[in-house]
């Protein structure tokens, strides 16, 4: 402001100079108003010049460049420089912050669309896009009711209740493969919506398994309990001999057993999924487990062969001196689950061979060959989903919950092993369990402190209630 005031007196000297130059022609008076309206064209001249600088300035390309740099243009062309330069950070961090948001909904598992109010789509993410069958570059600003064609959502969209959702059907449904979506809308602003979708089908499933379940289980319980209930009324209201009233107890005692091994496998199994993977510290003396599965195996062919339906040839073979890191009582129901299966379902004569052997690979693998009637290839697939039973009849004549092999699956996921089943009809079955090599211990190489921490299979000592489960299953 200042330079500009010196400036201004700069031309009003001038032009008093050149009045008093001008001084021989017009008296004194004239030469000062001279001077004056010198004064006023150099500055207009001055501020033409600044202003068209400033504005050749502001109509570049890139303003932050050159402009007046003097003077009240020069003060003016800095604030609006500075104001520019605000309003492009502002313009960047909210560009920033969408591109953030953006990507947010795009990370989003479940589908993010939004429609305009006249139903076109404005933007959409991947998930929404796969879900609906679209492209979201080129089907944008295309009506959302005429890319997506399921009736049910034609009604869900013209009834405008959006207060809840709509099921339909995935554009991968198959009907071997259905995909369900869960659909909802969510006006917002001035018209617009907002259409989130979720992927369903695992939830259906789990759902859809949990009523089989409870089924099963409720169907499971009935059984026996109406048989029971049966007896109860035989022996209240008929008069028995004595002989008669015991056989009556004692089938009403089979049926108590049945419900018991049936509740006693839900909550091993409950227990199997609510609990943490058994860590590597604790370790299960590999013979020892073999000997306690040999006198289970011994005592039930013995219980049923003295009920008349077996009685086999058993070869076990323990070729590993070591350990194995897990939960015992785990491992020993694994175990015995499977043994208990070749014994159950071999005729009587039939060959069983319970084996445990290193792999080349350091992996140990347990095998119970049997040669019972084997299982056709169809069924295999199924036999460890839970009351999956080939042979319904014979499974709950020996006391099978239907349980086993679910539980046998459970613990061998838990202990990072494999279950595998090879089987030929009217041949036999063999069942191995692969246990990984990080589970696989030496005896020679198992430290002190390995040991000490070892559970009862380390002597084994006393049967554990899983044995006693086994030999109680006839
Ligand atoms: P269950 O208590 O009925 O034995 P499992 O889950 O242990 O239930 O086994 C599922 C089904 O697999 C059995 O019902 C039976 O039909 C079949 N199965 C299991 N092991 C054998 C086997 N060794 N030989 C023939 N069939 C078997």
């Amino acid at each position: 402001m200042l330079g500009r005031f010196i400036f201004f007196l700069g031309c009003l000297s001038a032009g008093a100079a050149l009045g008093a130059w001008l001084d021989t022609y017009w008296p004194q008076r004239q030469a000062l108003a001279w001077g004056l309206l010198m004064a006023a064209v150099l500055w207009m001249l001055q501020d033409i010049v600044r202003a068209g600088q400033f504005l050749s300035w502001l109509r570049h390309d890139q303003p932050n460049e050159d402009g007046p740099k003097a003077g009240v243009w020069g003060d003016i062309t800095s604030r609006v420089r500075r104001l520019l330069r605000t309003r492009e950070r502002q313009t960047s961090e909210s560009q920033a912050r969408l591109h953030d948001f953006l990507s947010a909904m795009q990370a989003s598992p479940n589908g993010v669309m939004l429609l305009d109010g006249g139903s076109h789509i404005e933007w959409c993410n991947q998930t929404s896009a796969m879900h609906f069958g679209l492209d979201p570059k080129r089907d944008l600003m295309q009506t959302i009711g005429n890319l997506v064609r399921d009736p049910g959502f034609a009604s869900y969209m013209a009834a405008r209740d959006f207060r809840s959702s709509m099921t339909m059907p995935g554009r991968d449904s198959t009907p071997s493969r259905p995909v369900t979506l869960s659909v909802q809308l969510h006006p917002y602003g001035d018209g617009r919506k907002l259409l989130l979708s979720r992927d369903i089908t695992l939830l259906e499933q789990a759902e859809a398994m949990r009523r089989d379940f409870v089924a099963n289980v409720s169907h499971e319980i009935r059984t026996p309990l109406t048989v029971l209930a049966g007896f109860v009324e035989t022996l209240q209201t008929l008069k028995l001999g004595e002989s008669e009233r015991q056989q009556y107890l004692a089938l009403m005692a089979q049926q108590a057993d049945r419900m018991q091994s049936l509740v006693s496998d839900l909550l091993t199994l409950s227990r199997l999924e609510g609990s943490a993977p058994p860590g590597v510290d604790a370790l299960v003396s590999v013979p020892a487990l073999m000997r306690q599965l040999e006198t289970d195996a011994l005592s039930l062919s013995q219980v049923m062969g003295e009920a008349g339906s077996a009685d086999h040839q058993f070869v076990f073979d323990c070729d590993f001196d070591g350990f194995l890191a897990g939960t015992a009582s785990e491992l020993f129901s694994a175990m015995g689950n499977l043994v208990s299966n070749a014994v159950r379902y071999t005729p009587a004569d039939g060959h069983i061979t319970v084996s445990i052997r290193p792999r080349a690979d350091g992996c140990l693998v347990f095998s119970v060959a049997d040669t019972g009637p084997g299982i056709a290839a169809e069924h295999l697939g199924r036999l460890t989903e839970r009351f999956y039973r080939v042979d319904r009849s014979r499974s709950r004549e020996t006391g099978g919950t239907g349980l086993g092999l679910a539980i046998v699956k459970h613990v061998a996921q838990r202990h990072g092993a494999v279950l595998s089943i090879a089987s030929t009809m009217g041949r036999g079955s063999v069942f191995s369990l692969v246990f990984p090599s990080q589970r696989v211990v030496l005896a020679a190489t198992a430290s002190d402190a390995h040991t000490a921490k070892s559970n009862p299979f380390f002597p084994l000592d006393a049967p554990s209630s899983d044995a006693a489960a086994i030999s109680g299953l006839v």
